[in-house]
């Protein structure tokens, strides 16, 4: 009989959503009327910016006619659309990053949970906590975390970053030398950013250690006070050290239709058995080309059209709807005095929640007084216990009517 990876099994229940789906349903047994506002899930509720719609269509079109068609295109990405990105999220910006370092991918997702496989088996991986849960459970799969210990809701193998208000949610560097060590910013959950100094201190570690910075920035389009860096390679030295994974999913509504990046530059190098210099980007490239065939022609052009005038104003529009949503989320809570963070660079506010309440009595406490949805925050790490997340994803109606009813509560 066929033995399972046995890894499986130590991964952790997927607790938190189904936790969230359960209490929500049994609440709605006991008050079928209550009209229940979701600020809880990651998801976007705009429509996709009518450029990337209208050059889908004319892809459709290119499909449709012999000269046109286009089956198997470039494993890596269509030249038309790595150009893009080169030029218009890096060059422009006086950023050294060439159309030949950016692997387009059908979501960062997949790319954060498929570069741990590159690295060593004995690769010591770091984390922030609270955390967006993938990166823990990749490295679970891959036999990388040790044991899970229930007292402290943590694997053994796993070094966490804490990031809590004492230390204004920037981690401080790890104390024992790791290898990997995976970065998001803007950040998910709690919506913060680094400056370039703070990321700058995160560059000179991983050069002075030889380790490899995993920098998540799906969220890179939120940012919009000046001095935030866009990107790790704002950073000097940061091509020898990181990769940065982008997404058009929370930047044009590409939830569904699948599109992002991974930039992996040529100087980024890690060590074989035999204490060679490999360069990262040639296995990404092997990895990429042997499991993946591709994004769809249709969504890379729709994901091109998203860098022409029309595209980046469309997209500033989206932006700005939703941090206005997160302007009044911020807002509302702070008048009722409800400690609040994030929000500012990014679509999640992350609240304190009241002394003496954890995260899942805020979240009971919310759902039953106000009807409104929201994450527990312990849900992405034991750090998070004691906060809460919401995000600005809603529409504008139901977000004013959030605020109103959290108001209107009494704190
Ligand atoms: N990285 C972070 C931090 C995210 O929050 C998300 C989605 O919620 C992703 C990556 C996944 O993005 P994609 O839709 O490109 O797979």
């Amino acid at each position: 009989m066929a033995r399972i990876n046995p890894h499986y099994k130590e991964l952790q229940g997927s607790y938190l959503f189904s936790e969230i789906a359960r209490r929500r349903t049994a609440f709605l047994k006991e008050h079928p009327d209550a009209d229940i506002i979701s600020l809880g899930i990651g998801d976007v509720t705009r429509p996709l910016p009518e450029a990337a719609a209208s050059a889908m269509r004319a892809a459709v079109d290119d499909m449709t006619k012999a000269e046109t068609f286009r089956g198997y295109g470039p494993e890596q990405g269509y030249d038309f659309l790595r150009e893009a990105i080169a030029r218009h999220d890096y060059q422009d910006r006086g950023i050294d990053i060439r159309a030949d370092e950016v692997f387009v991918s059908d979501g960062s997702k997949c790319d954060v949970s498929n570069i741990q496989e590159i690295f060593s088996q004995d690769a010591v991986v770091a984390v922030q906590d609270p955390v967006y849960p993938v990166y823990v459970d990749t490295n679970v799969m891959a036999g990388r975390a040790g044991a899970y210990d229930k007292e402290t809701n943590r694997y053994q193998g796993i070094v966490y970053l804490v990031c809590g208000r004492e230390n204004g949610f920037k981690p401080a560097l790890p104390e024992r030398k790791v290898d990997l060590i995976y970065l998001c910013y803007p950040n998910n959950p709690t919506g913060m950013t680094l400056t370039r100094d703070e990321l700058k201190r995160w560059v000179d570690y991983a050069k002075k250690n030889g380790s490899v910075i995993l920098y998540d920035s799906a969220y890179e389009a939120y940012i919009r006070e000046e001095g935030v860096p866009h990107s790790i390679y704002e950073i000097e030295g940061a091509r020898e050290v990181a990769i940065e994974f982008r997404s058009f999913s929370k930047t044009a509504g590409f939830t569904g239709v699948r599109c992002a990046y991974t930039v992996v530059p040529r100087d980024l190098k890690a060590k074989d058995n035999d204490g060679n210099d490999v360069a990262i980007a040639d296995l990404w490239n092997r990895r990429h080309t042997t499991k993946f065939n591709g994004v769809s022609y249709v969504t890379q052009r729709g994901a091109a059209a998203l860098y022409t005038p029309e595209g980046k104003a469309q997209i500033a529009a989206l932006v700005d709807y939703y941090m206005a949503n997160a302007k009044l989320i911020l807002d509302g809570l702070k008048s009722v005095g409800i400690e609040a963070y994030g929000g500012v660079n990014a679509p999640y506010i992350w609240l304190k929640t009241p002394e003496g309440i954890d995260s899942w009595a805020f979240f009971d406490k919310l759902l039953r007084e106000a009807h409104i949805v929201g994450t527990p925050g312990v849900g992405f790490g034991q750090a998070g216990q004691g906060y809460f997340r919401l995000t600005a994803f809603g529409s504008r109606e139901n977000t004013e009517r959030a605020v109103e009813r959290i108001t209107k509560l009494g704190w």
